[in-house]
């Protein structure tokens, strides 16, 4: 099949190429040429004219969790004072420790639907439900497969309820890599350093290394977890990590806010993976991570929703905008950056291969976006346009591994109002208990 768009981001952060498509044969990219020429060389290929279209790479979303829109609008109280009331009286209580295996599959579900909407073609999940085991992730597994996306799944296991919870936890993510199969995979997962002991969290890296899988959890959300290590530990988080011998490249750390120059130094040198999220930052009142800093130091960084504001396009913005704040520099974060940390610097973090770009041999993961602007695009500004006027309305197809998942803006074989319903009783149910 020919895909002929007006504009072609191949190699994401480089310049666009005008009237250039691709042409994909099975699950891959087979040829990067102008449009032109690859009518003239495959006449009797299927065309897919996409005039006035932007074709991409799909999004890599590197952190979301799925469950997590089952806590839009929940019914609270008071807002959480800072990041360790969010947890204690927030998350852990009203959401995490009530959710069962029906509430995961609906939200699962609706997650699917809402990142193959916005452009997502690969994410990587993080399950917190230590009441929900064994089998939750079996259980998300098999709607991801029906839903066609490139997904890595892990539950975040940690000894906070119980020593023989936090083991059921790792169990469940080791049953969960071996049992990869097609687009769908596993990563070992745990919390933090204040949720989880020494011996566990090694036992959680030498389980990953025994199974050829990256490790992740959350580091540094907020000032909680630094004031934590430095109290108990006598050093920061990643100090601490690196002092166990497991900072290391297949280490993934989430959030990183709180973090000093020396651990950005550290994670650097260690070759530790970092996702960067740059709304549920906002949300927690945990701060602005360092990223400028982190890409500086050449740390492989990607993007993530938390599972907070899902359109990708959001996340973008944020990561955008909300450094040229921070550093009063509009110079920071250029448009061109943040697609490359939505695309191909997400399938690094990941550790997704030939994953990212479109290019012969890689993965035909990639989305068509309306890019018919009010004022000219055009190779200069393109980037720019897509950043901060796009959203996932304007997302018109979406292929994963060549099979065309949204056609026309249309989630294909989806009753989205049935989703929608299913995971509306779910929350319901999951605000009464
Ligand atoms: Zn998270």
């Amino acid at each position: 099949m020919l895909i002929l768009p007006s504009f072609l981001i191949d190699e994401p952060g480089k310049p666009p190429n005008v009237e250039w498509g691709v042409r994909v044969v099975g699950d891959q990219i087979a040829t990067v040429a102008p449009n032109a020429e690859l009518r003239r060389a495959y006449p009797d290929d299927e065309t897919w004219d996409a005039t006035g279209q932007t074709l991409s790479p799909g999004f890599v979303n590197t952190h979301t969790h799925l469950y997590g829109v089952l806590a839009h609008g929940i019914p609270l109280d008071r807002a959480p004072s800072d990041f360790w009331a969010f947890l204690k009286d927030f998350w852990w209580r009203l959401v995490e420790d009530r959710l069962d295996h029906d509430m995961i599959c609906a939200a699962t579900d609706h997650g699917c639907v809402e990142m193959l909407r916005s452009g997502v073609t690969s994410f990587y999940d993080c399950l917190e439900a230590p009441h929900a085991l064994p089998g939750c992730l079996a259980a998300q597994a098999a709607i991801v497969h029906a839903r066609g996306l490139r997904g890595i799944l892990s539950f975040e296991a940690t000894e906070r309820v119980s020593q023989a919870n936090g083991q059921l936890g790792l169990r469940e993510n080791v049953e969960c890599i071996r049992a990869a199969r097609g687009l769908v995979s596993g990563m070992m997962c745990f919390h933090t350093t204040f949720t989880c002991s020494a011996d566990f969290i090694r036992q959680a890296f030498d389980l990953a290394r025994e199974n050829n899988a990256l490790v992740h959890a959350h580091v540094s959300e907020g000032t909680h977890e630094p004031e934590y290590a430095l109290n108990h530990f006598g050093m920061r988080p990643i100090e601490y990590y690196d002092h166990l011998g497991v900072a290391c490249d297949k280490m993934l750390a989430s959030q990183c806010v709180q973090i000093s120059a020396r651990e950005i130094e550290l994670m650097a040198r260690r070759g530790v993976r970092m996702s960067h999220m740059p709304l549920s930052n906002c949300e927690v009142g945990g701060g602005i991570a360092p990223v400028p800093d982190l890409l500086t130091a050449g740390v492989t960084v990607g993007l993530g929703s938390d599972g907070y504001i899902n359109d990708f396009f959001e996340v973008m913005r944020g990561a955008f905008l909300i450094h040229k704040a921070h550093r009063q520099d509009p110079r920071v974060m250029p448009a061109n950056q943040v697609w490359y940390l939505a695309t191909e610097g997400g399938a690094r973090a990941l550790d997704l291969k030939n994953v990212g770009r479109l290019a012969p041999g890689w993965q035909a993961d990639l989305q068509l976006i309306d890019s018919q602007f009010p004022t000219p695009a055009a190779v200069h500004n393109l980037y720019d346009q897509l950043v901060l006027y796009r959203n996932h309305a304007h997302v018109r197809a979406v292929m994963i591994a060549g099979q065309t998942r949204v056609r026309d803006g249309v989630v294909l074989g989806v009753d989205e109002d049935a989703v929608r319903a299913r995971t509306r009783a779910a929350a319901s149910r999951l605000w009464a208990t």
